[in-house]
């Protein structure tokens, strides 16, 4: 019997792990909550215990693991990881391997899961690939020439810090004016909440303090004004960002994925409004721009076809 190929999706909140059946498919994930307040020890044994139940007990052929933040997939070390506390400089590749008794390889979850979109989803056929996800933060991952694109540091991706506008409000990392100032879930929250402070007249006031993007897009679909025109400011300046794109990598597909993708033309009207604003005609010609197709499973979909890609392939 073939030792397995095992592909972990880390979040904040939760872990996932689940054994490669194919070529971008896995068994029925294990779940896990991620003890992160306890420290990365902590958290890479619950990893561990993870990965041993998903196979049955046996040590992997090979792992890969999505981790959220930066990361020097070369070295296994993860630069930082904002909801992980404690990771800075953590050699979390050597740590879980040894724990494991198999290879481990680190890549960046949203890296991940732009290569899960391009294995089998929006991307797939193509050579040249873009993946942007748009929830409380605006992330990314690029498939140049056929491969995955990390670049000198292995932190190539970050599509959210795109500078649009320098008078634009920062996003959480303090950059003056970049996308996710404007574009993630988190500033659409933020912003109405400001112009409801300013006084401005919408139905979100009814929202209270839990308001967030959610509310701001059942809000714009019901037709209010200020709800409608911060994802009007939302996609615009994404499609300025990825017009520059465009012009820069000339990419076959470009696919929207995350949770605000789901507000459907809300949020790509304006995008694809805005492309031709930045963008050259013949490059924005031979590029379509997407939906993005695997949901929420894109990041262990990657993790899983990421270690088929560093180990062989899957059985099966
Ligand atoms: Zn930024």
């Amino acid at each position: 019997m073939t030792r397995a190929l095992v592909g972990v999706d880390l979040g904040g909140t939760l872990i996932r792990a689940a054994v490669a059946t194919g070529p971008g498919t896995h068994d029925e994930p294990v779940r896990r909550p991620t003890p992160a307040a306890e420290g990365p020890i902590a958290v890479l044994h619950a990893v561990a215990a993870a990965v041993l139940e998903a196979t049955g007990g046996r040590a992997p052929a090979g792992l890969a693991m999505g981790v959220p933040g930066p990361l020097d997939p070369g070295a296994g070390v993860v630069y930082a990881a904002p909801n992980l506390p404690g990771w800075e400089g953590l050699q979390a590749a050597g740590l879980l391997g040894a724990m494991l008794g198999c290879p481990v390889v680190l890549q960046n979850d949203a890296n991940l899961a732009g290569f899960a979109e391009w294995t089998l989803g929006a991307g797939r056929g193509t050579r040249d690939f873009v993946f942007v996800t748009v929830s409380t933060g605006v992330g990314g991952g690029m498939v140049l020439d056929g491969e995955l694109y990390t670049g000198a540091a292995g932190t190539a991706g970050e599509l959210g810090h795109m500078p649009v506008d320098p008078a634009g409000p920062p996003c959480h990392q303090g950059h003056p004016g970049c996308l996710e100032g404007v574009a993630s879930g988190t500033a659409i929250a933020l912003r109405a909440r400001a112009a409801l402070a300013a006084g401005e007249t919408s139905r979100l006031a009814a929202a209270g303090d839990s308001l967030d993007a959610r509310d701001v897009q059942a809000a714009a679909e019901a037709g209010d004004a200020l709800a409608r025109r911060l994802f009007e400011d939302a996609g615009r300046a994404l499609g300025r960002a990825l017009g520059g794109l465009v012009n820069v990598l000339s990419p076959e597909v470009v696919a929207i994925g995350g949770g605000l993708s789901l507000a459907g033309e809300l949020l790509l009207a304006p995008l694809r409004a805005a492309l031709p604003e930045i963008a050259f005609a013949v490059p924005l010609a031979r590029c379509r721009v997407v939906v993005a197709a695997l949901g929420t499973d894109s990041g262990l979909v990657g993790a899983t076809a990421w270690a088929a890609r560093r180990f062989g392939s899957a059985p099966g």
